[in-house]
C-alpha cells in the first residue's frame, strides 16, 4: 500500500484561538522598560505605535485567546497549510530517522508571516487606521504585510533594507502588487536614516535601522498612522501558534510524537509558533520533548550574546526589552537569509531559553545551503534561506540517529519557500558564500556598549 505523505486539516480543523504560553511559564518574561524613565512601558505610551487590542495581547497572560471570525476567514486563503513526512529526505540520509516538516511555505507571501500580517492589519482597521509603515529585512514580512493591508484597505510604507532590496528586486515587485510603498533603508526620509547615511554613504542597512525609521514615520501621526513589526513582539509569537497547534494535531494523525522540533530563528516568531504546543505538552503534561531554535553563526545573539534589557532598534525609539541580544548597533556580516539578520530574540523566548526550558544552535552558512539544496532536490520545495537553518539542524538529527542506531523523530518547521531568492543559491553554487567566524572581541564591543543602559 502506498505510504501517507502529507497529514492534512480541513477548513473547520483549524484552530480557533492562539496559545499563549506566558500562561504556563514558570518564569514570566520581564516588562518592555521606557528607555527614559526606565519604568514599564504604559498602554497609554504603546499606544503610539500599536492599536489596543494588539497591547493588550502584548501584555496578556491568559492561556487562549480567540481568533476574530474576519480573520480566521482570512486565515483559511491557506490554512490549514501540511504537515509532510519527508521520506525523500530520509532516504537520501539512510537515516533510521523519521522526519516531517510543517510546510508554512504554502502561503500567498511564501512564508508563515502572514499569520500575524492578517491580524495585526485587521486589529488596526478595526481601529480607524489608515496608514501603516514598517520594516523588512529579507522582504517576507513586507510581502505578508502587503497583503494584508490591502484586504482591510490600509495603505503602507515599507522601510526595505538596502543589501535585501537589492538582492530581491521581485520581493519589492510583490509588495509594490499588493499595494505597498517601498523605499530602501537608510533613506533620506527620516531623521535616523539620514544620520546613518552622513555616518556611511555605503551603508547597507539593518533591520534596527529599518525599525527607526519605520518608527518615526508613524509617530509624526499617531492618530491616523501605526507601526508594525512582523518579529520578536510577543504578540507576533501569539499568532504563529496556529502552526504548532496544527501541527500538534497533525502529528497526532501520524500516530508519532516528535522528540525534537526544529525552527529557524530571526526575532522568534516562527521558532515559537511550531515549538510553543509543543513546549505546553512539557510544561502542562510531563512530556520532554527537545525544542531547538536554530540560528546563523554569523548572529549568534541566542548562543554567544548577553540575556540583559537592550533596544530593538539602533537610534532608541522602541522599549527597551529584556532579551538575548549582540547589542542594538551590531552590524551582522550581510549574510542571505535576511530574515535571520536581526541583534536580539523575543522577551518569551529569551526567558524560556534562559530557563533552560528550549535549546539554541548557531549554524554555518555553508552547512545551511547545503541541506537547503540536498532537501529541494529529495522533497522538491527550494527552501527560503532561512529556513535552510532548521534543515541543516534536522539532517544533524536525522545522521545522529543514524550512527547511534535507533529510530528518532523530528519535526521541522519549512518557515518559507526560496523562489524569490535564488538568487542566494545564485552566490552559493558560485563558491562566492563563506562562513563568517565571528570573533569574541567583535560581540564584545558591541555588548559593552551595552553598559550603564540599565
Ligand atoms: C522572517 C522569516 C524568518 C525569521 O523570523 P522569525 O520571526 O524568527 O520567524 C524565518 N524564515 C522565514 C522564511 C522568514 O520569512
Amino acid at each position: 500500500m502506498s505510504k501517507t505523505k502529507k497529514f492534512l486539516l480541513d477548513d473547520r480543523q483549524m484552530p480557533t484561538q492562539w496559545y499563549n504560553v506566558v500562561a504556563d511559564m514558570p518564569t514570566k518574561p520581564l516588562p518592555p522598560l521606557n528607555p527614559q524613565t526606565k519604568q514599564p512601558v504604559t498602554k497609554a505610551e504603546m499606544s503610539m505605535l500599536f492599536p489596543d487590542a494588539l497591547i493588550d495581547q502584548e501584555m496578556s497572560a491568559e492561556r487562549l485567546i480567540d481568533i476574530p471570525d474576519q480573520v480566521q476567514d482570512l486565515y483559511k486563503i491557506w490554512r490549514c497549510t501540511p504537515l509532510v513526512r519527508a521520506y525523500g529526505l530520509e532516504k537520501a540520509l539512510d537515516t533510521p530517522a523519521r522526519i516531517y516538516f510543517k510546510n508554512e511555505s504554502v502561503s500567498p507571501a511564501g512564508s508563515h508571516k502572514p499569520n500575524s500580517a492578517i491580524p495585526q492589519a485587521y486589529y488596526n482597521y478595526k481601529q480607524g487606521i489608515k496608514h501603516l509603515t514598517t520594516e523588512t529585512g529579507g522582504g517576507q514580512w513586507g510581502s505578508a504585510i502587503a497583503m494584508a493591508s490591502q484586504l482591510f484597505g490600509i495603505d503602507l510604507k515599507v522601510y526595505m533594507v538596502k543589501v535585501s532590496y537589492n538582492q530581491k528586486p521581485y520581493r519589492k515587485l510583490a509588495m509594490n502588487t499588493w499595494g505597498a510603498e517601498v523605499i530602501p533603508s537608510p533613506s533620506d526620509t527620516t531623521e535616523a536614516g539620514r544620520a546613518a547615511l552622513l555616518a556611511d554613504p555605503d551603508c547597507s542597512g539593518s533591520l534596527g535601522l529599518a525599525i527607526s525609521e519605520a518608527i518615526e514615520v508613524a509617530v509624526r501621526n499617531p492618530d491616523t498612522t501605526k507601526y508594525c513589526l512582523g518579529s520578536v513582539l510577543n504578540h507576533v509569537l501569539l499568532h504563529q501558534t496556529v502552526i504548532g497547534q496544527e501541527a500538534v494535531a497533525q502529528m497526532e494523525m501520524a500516530g508519532n510524537e516528535p522528540d525534537v522540533v526544529i525552527g529557524c530563528f530571526g526575532g522568534g516568531s516562527n521558532f515559537g509558533g511550531i515549538g510553543m504546543p509543543f513546549l505546553r505538552k512539557n510544561l502542562t503534561e510531563g512530556k520532554k520533548i527537545r525544542i531547538v531554535a536554530v540560528e546563523p553563526a554569523s548572529c549568534p545573539k541566542l548562543t554567544r550574546g548577553v540575556f540583559q534589557y537592550d533596544l530593538g532598534d539602533t537610534v532608541g525609539f522602541t522599549p527597551l526589552i529584556a532579551m538575548y541580544t549582540l547589542g542594538h548597533n551590531f552590524q551582522p556580516a550581510d549574510i542571505h537569509a535576511g530574515g535571520l539578520r536581526y541583534h536580539g530574540a523575543g522577551s518569551i523566548v529569551s526567558q524560556l531559553l534562559k530557563d533552560g526550558l528550549i535549546e539554541a544552535v548557531a549554524m554555518p552558512q555553508l552547512e545551511t545551503f547545503a541541506a537547503g539544496v540536498m532537501f529541494a532536490r529529495a522533497e522538491g520545495i527550494i527552501p527560503a534561506p532561512e529556513s535552510t537553518h532548521a534543515i541543516a539542524v534536522a539532517v544533524r538529527e536525522a545522521l545522529q540517529a543514524k550512527e547511534e542506531g535507533r529510530s528518532k523523530t523530528i519535526l521541522f518547521n519549512l518557515s518559507g519557500h526560496g523562489l524569490i531568492d535564488l538568487y542566494a543559491y545564485d552566490q552559493y553554487f558560485a563558491g562566492k558564500l563563506t562562513n563568517y567566524d565571528l570573533p569574541d572581541s567583535e560581540i564584545r564591543r558591541s555588548v559593552e556598549q551595552l553598559d550603564g543602559i540599565i
